[in-house]
């Protein structure tokens, strides 16, 4: 059992789709404002992860260009966990290029700020590309973290692994076998709570290497989730043996680093339909 549940704060941030990129943006302010107070007063929530990508400090600082160094502030604190992306990308659309400017991109944007999230952190892409190990390596990255493409066709049951390339470049996955929105608007509700985590909680403990299982608590242009720390307290009331924490990715990696194995796959993951981690087939939609 994974008694160690690291809960996340993150919003994973689609600029543009069925809203337009202005409406996003106005959505982006109010959540920033929250988010900001909330990282300034609380030290009880140390961290709010900005979805892997810069675009969105660029967004933010074209309506509020005041708030640059409250917000410079938080990142030079390692509060607010910005990078390593310009914007998040879909490998198999793109051409190869666009991979790399990307990270190219992200990494000067970062500089600006502060130290950047040293993890491929890709949590929407729709497959990845067997080239991405290489490319995140070039970049000093050795961590990745993704939702879809593998299965334990691949070779596989477990949810952390290592994924090696042609060239025999190497990152550790930590895999989001039931994506990167398990953990939005947890409800207060007890019954409700269990409901949600009892689906979920079995197969992040079948997938783990560790005893440490993650919770992304966030979704899609969603702000924070202020009753957070009554939610923490419900889950351990109704979980007895599991523990909570507000965490970062990277405090998940240290603990999967440790690990005296882990499994190695190579290639691209374009497995699209089974969910490697319950047996059953994955609808196309949002969790
Ligand atoms: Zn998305």
């Amino acid at each position: 059992m994974a008694d160690q549940i690291h809960i996340v704060p993150h919003f994973h941030w689609d600029r543009e789709w069925y809203f337009t990129a202005e409406e996003s943006k106005i959505l982006l302010v109010n959540d920033m404002e929250e988010i900001m107070e909330m990282l300034e007063t609380n030290p009880e929530y140390p961290y709010f992860v900005m979805d892997g990508q810069t675009s969105v400090l660029e967004d933010y600082l074209s309506v509020k260009p005041e708030n640059k160094e409250r917000l410079t502030e938080l990142i030079r604190q390692g509060k607010l966990i910005i990078g390593p992306w310009y914007t998040q990308t879909d490998e198999m659309v793109v051409g190869g290029e666009s991979i790399v400017r990307n990270l190219l991109y992200g990494k000067m944007d970062c500089e600006a700020f502060g130290p950047r999230m040293m993890i491929g952190y890709l949590p929407d892409s729709f497959g990845q590309t067997a080239r991405l190990p290489q490319i995140l390596n070039g970049f000093g990255i050795d961590r990745c973290m993704f939702w879809r493409g593998t299965s334990e066709r691949m070779g596989t049951a477990k949810t952390e692994f290592f994924w090696v390339g042609d060239d025999d470049a190497k990152v550790v996955v930590q895999l989001l076998p039931l994506g990167y929105a398990i953990g939005k608007y947890l409800p207060a509700e007890e019954q409700a709570l269990k409901e949600r985590l009892d689906k979920y909680f079995p197969v992040l403990d079948r997938g783990a290497v560790t005893d440490h299982s993650l919770l992304p608590n966030g979704h899609d242009q969603m702000p924070i989730q202020k009753n957070i720390f009554e939610i923490m307290e419900k889950i351990e009331a109704c979980y007895p043996g599991r523990k909570t924490v507000i965490s970062r990715y990277e405090d998940v990696f240290e603990e999967i680093e440790k690990a005296p194995a882990l499994d190695t796959l190579t290639g691209e993951f374009l497995d699209g339909n089974i969910c490697a981690y319950t047996g059953a087939f994955i609808l196309p939609v949002r969790i």
